[in-house]
């Protein structure tokens, strides 16, 4: 029997958490020509996601863990989770149920048919507001132009499975700052794309806050594209140019009506805008300086408070 890992990335999801295993279980057993797994990677919780997920590893041999010893972030957590699964193929799910297991059936037909990688790409995205809406969307638009050799699909999160080779691939890329979205394209391996109306989170507060959010669109931009270098370079030749034709034009102006002492709101701007222009590029170098710097500490990526790996597929009870 071919086996199916469910990666679930949880952080402080104590209230979800039983909804979710009463979901997974309902999957597993509506799919007994299957083994499965459910691997939790608890992500530093301070709640009781841990405890509870223990309690259901007692009675449920298809469940296992690791919990990492601080919160690190999803993108760590996901990682983690994929460098302890054991399935034939690995569906990753976030655990607040926005995302439905009822679809896992139809990825794993697509799997059987040969695709390494079935992703889900949202349809609607339900109790989301206007403003996460658009700045998704603004962002796929910047991250699509920044990164033109590698497509990295709109609308689409984590939600997919992964066959065996493409987690074994995605484990071999070891960088700090990690933005995974890009990894599935960037590893390539044959995808197949199907669509699902995300649903509202089912219990509990949003995780992924603002913060985290923008820090993993930063990574994102800086982690697969060298373009904003390209535009700081872009922006000198320029700047340098306008600055060369305006010095043409002063010593013209002077050699034919000769020279006013004037120009104070002129020389004002050009210096403001060069300023601008000047730290604005050093900060685009600084962001690639600062990731590698990151990289090039070679830490190890996470550490393990405890874990446990799944002992059979079978519930024990
Ligand atoms: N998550 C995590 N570590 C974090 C933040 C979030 O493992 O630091 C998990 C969280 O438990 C959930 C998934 O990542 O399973 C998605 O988080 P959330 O629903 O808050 O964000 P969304 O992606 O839906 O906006
Ligand atoms: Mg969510």
């Amino acid at each position: 029997m071919k086996k199916i890992s469910i990666l679930i990335p949880a952080y402080n999801e104590e209230d979800v958490l039983e909804q979710l295993y009463h979901r997974l279980g309902k999957l597993a057993n509506d799919n007994k020509n299957y083994e499965f797994e459910f691997m939790f990677a608890d992500d530093g919780s301070t709640d009781k996601t841990l405890d509870m997920i223990k309690e259901y590893a007692e009675t449920d041999d298809r469940i296992g863990y690791v919990s990492l010893s601080r919160n690190f972030g999803k993108e760590t957590g996901m990682i983690a989770g994929l460098d302890h699964v054991t399935g034939d193929a690995t569906v990753i799910i976030d655990a607040d149920l926005q995302d439905p297991p009822e679809l896992i059936p139809e990825m794993i037909k697509y799997w059987e048919e040969g695709y390494d990688d079935v992703y889900a790409k949202r349809n609607t995205r339900e109790g989301e507001t206007w403003f996460k809406l658009f700045t998704a969307k603004s962002y796929y638009w910047l991250m699509g132009k920044m990164t033109p050799l590698i497509n990295i699909p709109k609308n689409t999160g984590d939600f997919r499975l992964l066959d065996k080779r493409c987690v074994e691939a995605i484990k071999q890329l070891r960088e700090s700052e990690r933005y995974t979205k890009g990894m599935y394209s960037w590893i390539g391996f044959k995808k197949k794309e199907i669509t699902y109306d995300r649903d509202p989170r089912a219990a509990g507060e949003i995780k992924q806050n603002y913060k985290k959010l923008f820090n993993l669109a930063f990574d994102g931009i800086t982690s697969f594209s060298t373009t904003p270098l390209r535009i700081s370079t872009f922006m000198g030749v320029l700047v340098s140019l306008s600055a060369f034709l305006y010095l043409v034009f002063v010593i013209v102006k002077a050699v034919i009506m000769g020279s006013q002492v004037a120009g104070y709101p002129s020389t004002i701007a050009i210096m403001l805008f060069l300023g601008g222009v000047q730290l604005l590029s050093l900060g685009i170098i600084g962001e690639y300086i600062g990731r590698i710097f990151k990289e090039v500490k070679q830490r190890p990526l996470y550490f393990i408070e405890e874990s446990h790996i799944a002992k059979s597929s079978k519930k024990a009870r």
